[in-house]
């Protein structure tokens, strides 16, 4: 073939086209519509929110926005009244509870795994009543139990029964947290996590995922969300490369992934789980703007 300037424009377009395909599989494919439409609701961490009080933190919050409040599980059963009080009134809620137990729940000792599950169930008992979406819970950080990959599988589908039981008693539910490898080797990417739900078939065991983790781990964020779909009930998110708030490394995007939120029609809350290298009451709005701004695009 002749090339002339014309036909070098159509071939190289065509080239463009097919070098894009991977990134426009959604277009490629056609995507079932949810059952109701996936909508955005911020949150964020009571630590990482500005403030010298609850008060200060929630009006603040409030103020940009944002509808969920993430307190850690740590000393939670004590506080139950404290936040009941401090949310009176609020249109923001008590979103997920960050973990907070003692012991490794996948320990290869028998002591260490009854602490988590006797610590975990307070914690739960504390959620429900603070009508929470979950609790998050890390089966083993690196270095926490000598069990291998094999073993720890085994052992969280065993002892996941009883704390289910007893999170939807409580009115809430388990919430696993894949993490990156360096933090830990068991549980890394969302559809793991899926399939060990899978395998739980318990209303009270469920997913979450994280945008930090999932940068190191998933090839795809959109992937990953519509495989974890059925059990999805909560999203962290941080910078991608330095886990400071959304928007201040260079390239932040989270894009791809909101993408698979609407395709499963995501109804939970996307929560900051970070740091920040500014002034967190310019940051925090900022990040808001963008991770809105990435929502409407996706
Ligand atoms: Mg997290």
């Amino acid at each position: 073939m002749k090339v002339n300037r014309r036909t070098f424009l159509s071939v190289s377009a065509m080239a463009g086209a097919a070098t894009a395909m991977p990134h426009s599989v959604a277009a490629a494919v056609a995507m079932p519509e949810p059952a109701m439409p996936a909508r955005l609701r911020l949150s964020c961490q009571e630590g990482v929110a500005p403030g010298n009080s609850l008060k200060e933190k929630l009006d603040f919050l409030e103020e940009h926005g944002f509808e969920g409040f993430e307190p850690g599980g740590g000393g939670l059963p004590k506080r139950v009244e404290e936040l009941q009080k401090a949310l009176e009134g609020r249109k923001i809620k008590i979103s997920a509870i960050c973990a907070g137990f003692e012991g490794v729940p996948v320990s290869d000792k028998e002591e260490e795994r009854q602490k988590a599950i006797q610590t975990s169930k307070e914690i739960l008992t504390a959620a429900g009543a603070l009508g929470s979406t979950g609790m998050i819970i890390v089966p083993a950080f690196n270095g926490q139990t000598k069990l291998g990959h094999w073993e720890s599988r085994e052992m969280l589908l065993k002892i996941l029964p009883e704390l289910a039981d007893h999170a939807v008693q409580a009115k809430t539910r388990l919430l696993l947290e894949p993490l990156n490898r360096r933090e830990a080797h068991f549980l890394r990417q969302v559809a793991d996590g899926a399939a060990i739900c899978q395998d739980a078939n318990h209303p009270g065991v469920c997913l979450m995922g994280d945008f930090w983790h999932m940068t190191w781990e998933e090839p795809s964020d959109m992937a990953a969300f519509i495989a974890g779909a059925k059990y999805l009930h909560h999203v962290h998110i941080a910078s991608r490369k330095n886990r400071q708030m959304p928007g201040e490394d260079p390239g932040d995007n989270y894009v791809n992934g909101m993408k698979g939120l609407k395709v499963i029609g995501y109804q939970d809350y996307i929560s900051l789980e970070c740091g920040s290298k500014g002034d967190r009451k310019v940051t925090i709005p900022a990040a808001a703007k963008l991770i809105r701004d990435n929502w409407a695009e996706a």
